[in-house]
């Protein structure tokens, strides 16, 4: 079916201004998501469109050089939306470089119709490669945004690249904004296609990194910035059931710090908790990366060391207890000296071993370390 392309240029832009205008409407509001960005983005591709589908009606420096930089500007656009809702500096020089050369390109060779077609194409080539790239770079791995946005800018370069293919065999007249043939409906509707794909997936993108600074959020002890308790706890039972499974050794140790009330009183609750993230910063320095550290209670720690032997818990855990003791903390210009006592239990889990039995045995070998007089380490098996 072959469209009549100012038609399908017109409808472009109709859509393009709807969608700038809800994200421009709901991006004020937190011009952090880069919400707002997309919107200006999908502005500048609407007027874009509406540039191409008044081709023959109006001086080509608009509708070809005006629209083509405004194309450009548009990709610029999302390509700073990308960098805003990673929370990264945008590189403006980089993002803008490409449109500041689509208007140089556009005012040199205006005049001319194969060199100016291929000098656009290229550069709009260039964005979507940038896009592709920077996805890749800064996105993680896992996320639907990320597949949208690489699939989006993808099919954009191959479709780009069929217009190139067509004016370098002589075709370019056919390529022109104001025909519509088969090649051109397939070709205009390929870059409405990926424009949405892509601003969507930048939506998408804002919308998944939201939810993962939520889920971020939840999991994190306000005070030390380490798991909370119900986060631990399920990292537990991910533990309990990876050592069941693997038929290996879960130390569990509950931490939790010698005469806390005393500081309190003595230094004040502030220092208090000065001295809680000097704790966690001593531990989760010298924990391995497999090892998981939580906030169990207000200064009591649980800490995972998966396939760590009795020896080996003792060994790490001992040493964690007595390095602390010889590292004060500081505050307001007092030198506090913090002990910890700790009770491990140490296994290879059994059927009937769950994280509620395992953590009552850590908490008796924790009171039983309170009671040989503090500041020392009781392993249960
Ligand atoms: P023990 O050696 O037997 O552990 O003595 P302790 O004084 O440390 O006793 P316990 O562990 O029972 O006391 C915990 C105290 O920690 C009680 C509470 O006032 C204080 N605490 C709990 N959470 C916080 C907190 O977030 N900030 C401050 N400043 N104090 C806290
Ligand atoms: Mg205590
Ligand atoms: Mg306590």
């Amino acid at each position: 079916m072959v469209a009549h392309t100012p038609t399908l240029f017109a409808c472009v832009a109709l859509v393009a201004t709807i969608m700038a205008f809800c994200l421009i409407l709901v991006g004020q509001f937190n011009q952090r998501d880069g919400l707002l960005t997309i919107g200006v983005g999908l502005l500048a591709h609407a007027l874009a469109y509406i540039g191409y589908s008044s081709y023959g009606h109006a001086p080509l420096w608009f509708t070809y050089g005006a629209a083509n930089t405004l194309l450009a500007v548009a990709l610029a656009f999302y390509g700073a939306s990308l960098f805003r809702i990673v929370e990264l500096p945008v590189p403006w020089w980089r993002v803008f470089a490409p449109a500041g050369l689509m208007l140089v390109l556009m005012a040199s060779l205006i005049e001319t119709l194969e060199p100016r077609m291929l000098a656009a194409t290229l550069v709009l080539m260039v964005q979507c490669a940038l896009i592709i790239h920077w996805t890749r770079r800064y996105i993680p791995a896992h996320g639907r945004a990320r597949m949208l946005l690489i699939i989006g800018s993808s099919i954009s370069l191959i479709g780009l690249g069929m217009r190139v293919v067509a004016v370098l065999g002589g075709g370019a007249a056919q390529m022109r904004y104001d025909v519509s043939n088969l090649k051109q409906t397939i070709s205009v509707s390929i870059g409405t296609f990926t424009a949405m794909m892509i601003s969507l997936g930048l939506v998408l993108l804002a919308k998944e990194r939201s939810e993962s600074l939520l889920q971020h959020l939840a999991q994190r002890d306000v005070l030390t910035g380490i798991l909370n308790r119900r986060a631990i706890l399920e990292q537990f039972s991910t533990e309990l059931e990876r050592a069941r499974l693997g038929n290996a050794y879960l130390a569990v140790a509950m931490v939790d710090i010698d005469h806390f009330k005393q500081i309190n009183d003595v230094y004040g609750h502030l220092a208090g908790e000065e001295m809680i993230r000097h704790c966690v910063c001593h531990l989760t320095q010298r924990l391995r990366h497999s090892d998981s550290i939580g906030r169990y209670g207000g200064e009591e720690f649980l800490l995972l060391l998966p396939g760590t032997s009795p020896e080996g818990a003792i060994s790490v855990l001992d040493q964690l207890r007595a390095s602390l003791a010889e590292a004060p903390a500081h505050f307001g210009g007092a030198s506090i000296e913090l002990r910890i006592s700790i009770g491990v239990c140490c296994v290879v889990p059994e059927h009937a071993d769950t994280t509620a039995s395992l953590l009552a045995r850590a908490d008796a070998a924790l009171y039983e370390a309170k009671g040989l007089g503090r500041n020392t380490l009781r392993l249960v098996h």
